[in-house]
């Protein structure tokens, strides 16, 4: 027994355990509750479910309403949208759901106080796009937790969770998780009948393109560490399309989002020269992707591509043109209050660069790539789909589950399903608790059991970094530098550069190859290695090395997918230099992947797209 593995150990048992106290955790807990009234819920965050998650800050808009009461759209148009964005691939049956359900969602939202702005002429929710409503959301996490606080039997903040525990006697089926408090150190062992996962997205597994002092600023939460992908994949869960990750472009250094900009108030794009500049890349994205540029929306990868296009050919940098939309007092309200209600950092990040939206055009970028499921990407787990709606191929369970019995999913962790977003999200979660209500219904008394020698081996590992570093800093060479350890900061560093460079980051422009794929899985290979060296100074940096191991995982995860798919589907995104084009005859298909822990091997494979709505 190591030296910290002596730490007090607490037994949670639970019928339902959700995993992440966000915007898909929430809806998971409630959910829960009112199908199983008498069964004990349990939901366990790494921070608090008060302001946790990608919602913390708050949100200006709700970015998928269908507006059936007032028959705006329907699911069916969603679902359209959806696979126009997408570039022809998205789980149908998992949109449809979510789209039939979300109002109802954000409808309870409104009940419990969450202020939705009106059109004062019709009564209706304002519209800031055709999906998007507008609201007054700072406080939309603390809002939505407390309906989950009184429905969980018990929420455990503070704890991270670092892996799924699997049944004893039942090959492939989930038996609960473990984890620890970032606060005291205690170790946690959660049994449960069924799990969902609902940890989020990744961010920080590409070199960010602030670095140094200013690194948290990523467009996605920097605290998304891909233990949502992690913790699947580590219990043989089959993963989808985890090379589709997304790359936003956003208001420059700040990552403000653009949505209300371009909807609301009108404002358009142009070059450094104040040209338009989207028509320049027509011929040459119709000759990448065919058809595609065709639709309307245009997809979001390909106005991505126009932009980096447009920089590369010299004319950068791309404005945001605001001057004009600014004289309108209103407008400039709005302009303002969204980022207030949202991401302050972009009004600071104007502020302190002396940029009033009224008199200077603002500049945009591109962000470096995330991996997430619930935005205009859909990567993330293989799920069983509804039983009245997905086809046979696509059904093997409980609606959500994932391929390993017991383990359901909802949010950024569940792939196929693109522009879910906040309110989506938590639909998915409210599905995925239904489901797995009804699996510990159906489960009689063949319940899961935890192995001790499980749990207590993954105790000792979990708390090895705290070990490598009492015992590696004797041998300190220069400041924080060891021979025997590597700090969770140098391990994040070395990953990122890693993906940077290999896996189509920024300063490759997002272009990749086999070749250098191949080079990226070896130098990941290495890596992971040395990951049994992570030393931790405390508990705090014992989250970070755990993040570190979940958001390494996820991203051999993203490699091995983008090596397998052989064309480039989504430029914008990412190119494959040796695949241009994309090849609708051999890859309209979904990559599913499965990882295979004992040997280290990754299988991977294809699964046909169902188009159901016509
Ligand atoms: C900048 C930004 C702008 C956005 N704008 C909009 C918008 O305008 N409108 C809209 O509708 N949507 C918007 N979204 C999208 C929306 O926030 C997400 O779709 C939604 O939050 C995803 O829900 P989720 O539950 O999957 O993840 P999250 O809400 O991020 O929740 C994940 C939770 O899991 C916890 N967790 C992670 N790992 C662990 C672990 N190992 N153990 C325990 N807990 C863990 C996290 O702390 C977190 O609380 C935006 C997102 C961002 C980042």
């Amino acid at each position: 027994m190591g030296l910290f593995s002596r730490r007090k150990t607490h037994f949670v048992d639970s019928d339902v355990l959700v995993i992440g106290g966000g915007m898909a955790g929430c809806g998971a807990t409630y959910e829960a509750r009112h199908w199983g009234r008498d069964l004990k819920i349990v939901c366990v965050e790494k921070a608090n479910i008060e302001r946790s998650g990608a919602v913390a800050q708050g949100l200006y808009a709700i970015n998928c309403y269908m507006g059936m009461q007032w028959d705006e759209n329907q699911p069916e148009d969603h679902v359209r949208y959806a696979r126009n964005d997408l570039m022809g691939l998205v789980r149908e049956d998992l949109g449809y759901d979510i789209a039939r359900h979300v109002d109802s969602t954000v409808h309870k939202f409104e009940e419990w106080g969450l202020p939705i702005m009106k059109d004062p002429e019709t009564g209706r929710y304002m519209r800031e796009g055709k999906w998007q409503i507008m609201i007054h959301g700072e406080s939309y996490k603390p809002i939505v937790a407390e309906a989950a606080r009184k429905a969980a039997t018990e929420v455990y903040n503070r704890i991270m969770v670092t892996h799924l525990l699997m049944d004893k006697s039942k090959e492939s089926r989930v038996a609960g998780a473990v984890g620890f408090n970032v606060r005291t150190g205690d170790f946690y062992v959660f049994r449960a009948k069924a799990v969902i996962v609902a940890a989020g997205g990744a961010s920080h597994i590409y070199k960010p393109r602030a670095v140094g002092e200013g690194m948290g600023r990523t467009w996605y939460a920097p605290w998304s560490s891909a233990s949502a992908y992690a913790l699947p994949i580590l219990a043989g869960a089959k993963m989808t399309q985890m090379e589709n990750r997304i790359v936003l472009t956003r208001f420059k250094d700040g990552y403000g989002p653009v949505g209300a900009y371009f909807l609301h108030l009108k404002t358009y794009t142009e070059n450094a020269y104040g040209e338009e500049y989207e028509s320049t890349w027509y011929d040459q994205t119709k000759e990448l992707v065919g058809d595609y540029i065709d639709r309307h929306p245009v997809p979001t990868c390909l106005r991505n591509h126009a932009f980096l296009e447009e920089m590369k050919a010299g004319r950068g940098p791309i404005r945001m043109v605001t001057k004009e939309a600014f004289q309108d007092p209103h407008k400039e309200t709005v302009g303002w209050e969204n980022f207030l209600g949202m991401t302050i950092g972009q009004a600071v990040v104007w502020a302190s660069q002396d940029i009033d939206p009224k008199h200077t055009n603002p500049e945009l970028t591109t962000s470096e790539p995330y991996v997430m499921g619930s935005h205009a990407t859909c990567s993330g787990a293989w799920a069983s789909g509804p039983e009245d709606y997905s086809p046979d191929e696509y059904q093997w369970g409980y609606n959500r589950m994932m391929t390993v019995d017991g383990l359901f999913g909802a949010g950024d962790t569940i792939g196929g399903t693109a522009h879910k977003f906040s309110s989506g999200s938590y639909t998915e979660g409210r599905i995925a608790a239904k489901a797995a209500v009804n699996y510990i219904n159906d489960m009689g008394k063949d319940v899961p059991r935890v192995s001790e020698d499980e749990y207590e081996n993954l105790k000792a590992e979990i708390f090895k970094p705290l070990e490598n570093y009492e015992v590696g800093r004797n041998e300190i060479v220069a400041g924080t530098v060891s021979p025997s350890y590597l700090l969770p900061m140098h391990g994040l560093q070395r990953l990122e550069k890693i993906m940077d460079e290999y896996v189509g980051g920024i300063s490759s422009h997002y272009m990749t190859n086999e070749p250098l794929l191949t080079r990226g899985l070896e130098l990941l290979g290495t890596l992971k290695e040395d990951l049994d060296h992570l030393g931790a100074e405390d508990l705090h940096q014992l989250q970070r090395a755990w993040e570190l191991q979940h958001r390494v995982l996820a991203s051999e995860s993203v490699a091995q997918h983008t090596l397998f798919r052989k064309e480039t589907r989504w430029p914008g995104y990412y190119y494959r230099g040796d695949h241009m084009k994309l090849d609708d005859d051999d890859w309209h298909c979904f990559t599913l992947s499965r990882y295979h822990k004992e040997t280290g091997e990754w299988e991977l494979e294809k699964a046909p797209v169902y188009h159901i709505v016509d």
